[in-house]
């Protein structure tokens, strides 16, 4: 099948709009068991509610990327200081919607110390908060790939200390760089070239990236349940889901994106019907697939009636230009 050929101020759009969307399609189910979610044309038809808050509702996920974005537009460039003054403001004014324990940490450590190097949690805390918000951050390294890692272990570095987290931010960030590019995806390629950007961080979790080929020939009870518990010593639950945990998130996201890459809608309600941390889940499939896809894949009724999307295509066409000056265009 050939996949549409979306022009790369649409894969900027699409990047965030999808992370947005992706993010209030789950957030309403999170912590859901797989077989409590709705079907998919039920999952799509709206947002459902969040308890107090408008429908559409995005979370700390699409809120600590739009930091991320703001800060590069802002700076003209990938600055840690800056983005984790951006990020630790947003705790600081008490608008951060269902924050994770790792990055509450971080925030509240860089309001004491202002030392992006050492706020983030400690290792031993590997949740996804890193991944959950380096996909826009990817497309910063479009055209100088081969700095992106360092500079998105940096960024990652500044919620989280661990390893496993830090090499899930680069996982995120490197999967959306290699999506933005007509070529096609082949796995073993796509797979191979995330697990040589992380291997250096973190060699076990590089592994199980370069193994994901090998989970889509096997059927998905299988395949779902290898991914749920990869990176733990023995499985949480009896039955399979994602939890914060950055290694199955990452595997999940990468596994979802590789068997609907032609559709968003079915890529994101793949996501989010794993159940467990859904709104992360859906934030980045949304965001990865809106980059391989562009805007127009985005269901119109999703991406306009997400909160403030008309702010967010804003700064994602300012996204856009500040990369292209970045790159010397
Ligand atoms: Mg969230």
């Amino acid at each position: 099948m050939t996949e549409s050929q979306p022009d790369l101020q649409s894969r900027f759009l699409g990047c965030l709009v999808g992370c947005a969307v992706g993010d209030a399609l789950g957030a309403p189910f999170e912590g859901y068991w797989e077989h409590q979610l709705p079907g998919r044309t039920a999952l799509l038809r709206g947002f459902a509610e969040v308890d107090g808050y408008p429908r559409g509702q995005y979370t700390d996920d699409t809120q600590l990327t739009l930091a991320t974005v703001e800060s590069i537009v802002g700076q003209g460039g990938v600055e840690p200081a800056d983005i984790a003054r951006r990020i630790a403001a947003l705790w600081k004014s008490s608008s951060v919607v269902g924050p994770g324990g790792a990055c509450t940490f971080a925030a509240h450590a860089f309001l004491k110390t202002r030392d992006w190097t050492s706020c983030g949690a400690p290792v031993g805390q590997a949740g996804n908060g890193t991944a959950m918000r380096t996909a826009a951050l990817g497309l910063a390294f479009l055209r100088d790939p081969e700095r992106l890692p360092e500079a998105v272990a940096n960024v990652s570095r500044i919620t989280h200390q661990d390893p496993r987290s830090v090499a899930g931010g680069i996982a995120i960030a490197k999967a959306a760089q290699l999506l933005a590019t007509p070529d096609p995806v082949d796995q073993g390629s796509f797979c191979g070239a995330i697990a040589g950007a992380i291997r250096p961080y973190e060699a076990t979790f590089a592994s199980l990236i370069e193994d994901l080929p090998l989970r889509l020939q096997e059927d998905r009870e299988t395949a779902f349940y290898a991914i749920a518990w990869a990176g733990s010593a023995k499985p949480e639950f009896s039955r399979p889901v994602i939890t914060p945990f950055v290694v199955p998130t990452v595997l999940a996201a990468l596994w979802v994106v590789l068997q609907h890459r032609s559709s968003w809608p079915d890529a994101v309600a793949a996501a989010i019907q794993l159940g467990g941390d859904v709104d992360t889940l859906g934030a980045i499939v949304g965001a990865l697939m809106g980059i391989r896809l562009g805007i127009t894949a985005i269901p119109a009724h999703l991406a306009e009636g997400v909160l403030r999307s008309n702010s967010i295509r804003l700064l994602a066409e300012q996204y856009f230009l500040t990369v292209a000056a970045m790159a010397g265009d």
